[in-house]
């Protein structure tokens, strides 16, 4: 009977996608090794609004997503507590074709499972003083504000304790393959400067949206679209809870509390290559612009930072902006295209990454005849601080 410690797995990117199947693996008993190029969460995990999604965003186009969203957010609070500000989230109708959406909206949520409390323009301004006080109607949701590399820390720091290795700035630079099997990886250590090859049994790439690159490593295509997006981050917390705008996901409908800024977000279109962002002046004071017709003060508030970062996001190379792309995920086992111990998981959100790590998990030990069950949903992870001490 083969044992879960007799296998070794490399994971290949820190983001919060790696650090939850790294969790997942190490608890199940497996040798895992994660290698990031650069600070763990240095991709797009590090730099996301950090909303913990409720799904509502998703409810009405993209059920899949909001369903994994919904399940996802009510199981992390249990297993991540203290990491979440839990304080809701509101979609704002502030026009007449906004509160049209309504109908549509709530019936998305509630095929999604997705709790709604229906507030009146009195209710919502009584909670939410700075909102545009234009607004029609408003529905509050769990959304939530989570720090996005906090939670990501938890899991590698978890992951630590049960004997995984976690290795930031070590860069893969070939993914190594024998007679169609991959049995390892060539890493640089870009502190130490050497090269060295780790071996492994399965290799998974979870390099967000440089996954497709990883692939071509060894000769598979992975229908990734890297699809960037810009964020804003105004000095002031102008609301408490986090506000969405009523209709269908678009532009700078989202501002996130965070601290004392408030975080908005965000445009959508695609790039080859997620390692040559820019920040198109005209989306940032496009996210001005619309968050202020949420919250008005929001769009005169002072400039803190603004940045850009890319959604991993699986759909045909076609795709135009990224927003007709599902953001649900998908875990690709290469055998399929003739290439052995290659295992790829990308697409999601960050809210999600625990169950994309459970699916990928399940498929690594299928391949290797183990029958473990994954026990994350229980397993309350360590504090991120503890991540610097083991
Ligand atoms: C603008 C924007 C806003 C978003 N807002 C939210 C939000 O509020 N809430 C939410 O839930 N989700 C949000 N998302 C989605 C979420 O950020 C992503 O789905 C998630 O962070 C992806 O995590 P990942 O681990 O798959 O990828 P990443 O975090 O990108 O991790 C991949 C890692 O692989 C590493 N890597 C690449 N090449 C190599 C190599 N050769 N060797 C070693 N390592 C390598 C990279 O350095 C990177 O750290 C947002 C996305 C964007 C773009």
């Amino acid at each position: 009977m083969a044992k879960p410690a007799n296998f070794h797995v490399v994971i290949v990117g820190g983001g919060a996608t790696g650090a939850a199947l790294a969790h997942d693996l190490a608890l199940r008993g497996l040798r895992v090794t994660l290698v990031e190029r650069g600070e763990v969460t240095s991709g797009t995990t590090g730099r996301h609004h950090g909303l913990l999604h409720s799904g509502g965003r998703y409810a009405v186009k993209d059920p899949e997503s909001a369903r994994e969203c919904i399940e996802e957010n009510f199981i992390l609070r249990k297993i991540a507590p203290g990491s979440f500000e839990l304080n809701d989230g509101l979609f704002v109708a502030i026009t007449e074709e906004d509160e049209a959406y309504l109908p549509r909206f709530l019936e998305g949520c509630e095929a999604c499972g997705i709790p709604t409390q229906v507030l009146s323009r009195e209710e919502a301004l009584r909670l939410e003083p700075n909102l545009n006080p234009q607004v029609r109607v408003a529905v509050r949701v769990p959304d939530g504000t989570m720090d996005a590399m906090r939670l990501p820390l938890r899991f590698l720091a978890t992951a630590k304790k049960n004997g995984a290795v976690v290795r930031p700035y070590t860069e893969v630079l070939e993914v190594l393959k024998r007679n169609g099997t991959v049995y390892g990886v060539r890493v640089r250590d870009h502190v130490t400067g050497r090269e060295e090859d780790i071996h492994a049994d399965v290799v998974v790439n979870a390099a967000g949206p440089w996954s497709g690159k990883i692939a071509a490593m060894v000769g598979v295509d992975v229908p990734i679209r890297p699809s960037p997006g810009v964020l804003v981050a105004v000095e002031g917390r102008w609301t408490n809870m986090v506000i969405n705008r009523l209709h269908p996901a678009g532009d700078g409908d989202i501002i996130v509390p965070q601290r004392g800024l408030s975080i908005i977000g965000t445009t959508s279109w695609v790039v080859d290559d997620p390692d040559a962002l820019d920040l198109p002046e005209d989306h940032v004071r496009l996210m001005f612009e619309k968050g202020g017709e949420m919250v008005p003060v929001v769009g005169k508030a002072p400039l803190w930072a603004a940045w850009s970062a890319a959604r991993p996001l699986v759909g045909p190379r076609q795709a135009e902006t990224g927003r007709e792309l599902s953001r649900t995920f998908k875990c690709f086992d290469h055998a399929d295209e003739g290439v052995e111990g290659f295992v790829t998981i990308t697409g999601g959100k960050a809210t999600t990454a625990r169950g994309m790590a459970e699916v990928t998990a399940d498929v690594v030990c299928r391949k290797l005849g183990l029958d473990v069950p994954s026990r994350t949903r229980e397993v309350v992870l360590l504090p991120h601080t503890a991540y610097y001490r083991l």
